[in-house]
């Protein structure tokens, strides 16, 4: 190769180095069923390793339209997501909707500015009250940056009991739940393909976070397990494969660690047990059979033992 031309590869691979640079690489999704579409994020915490990818995220595509469902935990992560749904279809987003309040399912949103948010009834409060924790926990996390362009959040379309959003030819079913893993929580149902999302509702692998009432959790497991659906799409944990395909079956192992918690706090309490010891008792016979075990347990018990200790 004589040297102009090599001079001019080089040239090249810088232009596409920039180029590539400026854009969020797309993040990897799977079609799980015709149109549906979801990315896996990382079962860990948020960490610079991970970027602050760690919940499940996805969209749905209409006639008309397409339907994101959670924008994740960074403004950078939303853009990765936005890149993925324009390589996918040339449909306009036309609603965000954000299954709940925690920071690595909403935080995206800032890549969707303009879009209509659906969301909890209870959501905007929720978030409001605690953005300013979340985006210093962020930048803890990740750095300032990565907190960079987020705004508070505003729902344009709050569900109360339950909401149809059109796609054109495909109609998503929207429902928010009493509290359970938060006080606003929300699931999206597409009945054209059976697809539940199911947001941090469920969670697989991933040991469940109580943010809101372990024994309420327990009732909504039970309305949940009443949608007619063939596939659920679980917050954190596998979002393809034979664990989402079985359905309601994929509730069972939060049912069980959940009532594990609730029975192990009250056992605690009625003995006239602390806290402490609480912590250390409750639930152990769960800890070999999911991740993050010990970073999610304590906090569970500890929010557990002081909503049950007064009932
Ligand atoms: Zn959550």
């Amino acid at each position: 190769m004589g040297r102009t031309r090599v001079l001019a590869a080089v040239l090249c691979a810088a232009v596409l180095a920039t180029t590539a640079a400026a854009r969020a690489a797309p993040l990897a999704v799977t079609e799980i069923a015709p149109g549906v579409f979801v990315h896996q994020g990382a079962i860990a915490e948020p960490a610079p390793d991970n970027g602050g990818d760690t919940a499940n995220l996805g969209f749905i595509v209409g006639g008309s339209g397409v339907a994101v469902i959670d924008t994740g935990g960074t403004p950078e992560v939303g853009r990765r997501l936005r890149e993925a749904i324009a390589a996918r279809t040339d449909k306009p987003v036309t609603v965000v909707i954000d299954t709940h309040m925690h920071p690595d399912h909403i935080f995206g949103n800032a890549a969707f500015a303009g879009v209509p948010v659906a969301g909890h009834a209870n959501l905007q409060d929720a978030v409001a009250a605690r953005q300013e924790v979340y985006q210093r926990r962020l930048a803890d996390e990740l750095g300032a940056d990565a907190a960079a362009g987020i705004t508070p959040l505003r729902v344009d379309q709050p569900v109360a009991d339950a909401l149809r959003i059109e796609l054109g030819g495909r109609t998503l079913v929207l429902t928010a739940y009493p509290t359970a893993h938060t006080n606003n929580d929300l699931t999206v149902f597409d009945p054209q393909t059976g697809t539940l999302f199911a947001g941090d509702l469920l969670f697989l692998d991933h040991l469940p976070a109580v943010d809101g009432s372990a024994v309420g959790w327990l009732g909504v497991i039970d309305t949940l397990a009443r949608v007619p659906a063939v596939r659920v799409v679980p917050g954190h944990g596998p979002a393809v494969g034979p664990a989402v395909a079985d359905w309601p079956g994929a509730l069972e192992p939060e049912r069980r660690y959940l009532t594990a918690l609730v029975e192990g706090v009250r056992r605690v309490l009625k003995a006239g047990g602390s806290i402490q010891e609480a912590v250390t008792q409750v639930a152990q016979d769960e800890r070999a059979r999911w991740l993050l075990f010990d970073a999610y347990n304590p906090r569970n018990v500890t929010a557990t033992f002081a909503a049950l200790e007064w009932e």
